[in-house]
């Protein structure tokens, strides 16, 4: 009676254990190991940015640490409207809220007021002959994105946001 179930343990067993090596063959050759991503963690990180090349993708450390703007309508975010949490995709840091995203023609996700007033930081940028207020992460000061005074009320304020620094996790029905 005893051996048919050890002989279906036995197998499920090693079903289970292809499927994760599977897996996990599969994330690292995706994406590189990054050990400050937390999504509870609070404590503020200074990392290098030698630090950060290692375990970022180039993509995201070229808008991340060297404040590089992708492509208008390109982002994965911008037009979505899903309800959920976006966190800093360099740390893991909660930034936003879907309820405080509003629709734009500007071609960027774009926020009226962050998840909490220490989410993100604010930074005077000079670059491009402009003057600007760069949005970093209150975190791991990866840049985000910039501030403007043209969004909707109640802040009035339209956080323009790289979709790429950006990472979403929808809410789980309840
Ligand atoms: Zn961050």
């Amino acid at each position: 009676m005893k051996k048919p179930v050890e002989y279906i343990g036995a197998a499920l067993m090693t079903v289970l254990l292809l499927g994760a090596t599977a897996c996990s063959g599969k994330a690292q050759s995706t994406q590189k190991q990054n050990p400050y991503y937390s999504r509870t963690d609070t404590k503020r990180l200074t990392v290098t940015n030698a630090e950060w090349k290692k375990v970022l993708s180039p993509e995201l450390y070229a808008v991340a640490r060297e404040g590089e703007t992708e492509f208008a309508f390109t982002g994965k975010y911008y037009e979505y409207d899903v309800k959920g949490t976006y966190y800093c995709a360099a740390c893991g840091n909660p930034l936003f809220r879907s309820t405080a995203k509003f629709s734009t023609t500007c071609g960027w996700p774009s926020f009226y007021e962050p998840l909490r007033a220490n989410s993100v930081l604010y930074k005077e940028d000079n670059s491009h002959s402009m003057t600007r207020t760069e949005v970093l992460c209150g975190r791991c000061d990866a840049h985000l994105g910039h501030i403007f005074d043209d969004g909707p009320k109640p802040t009035g304020k339209r956080f323009c946001m790289n979709s790429i620094s950006l990472d979403f996790e929808p809410d789980t029905q309840k």
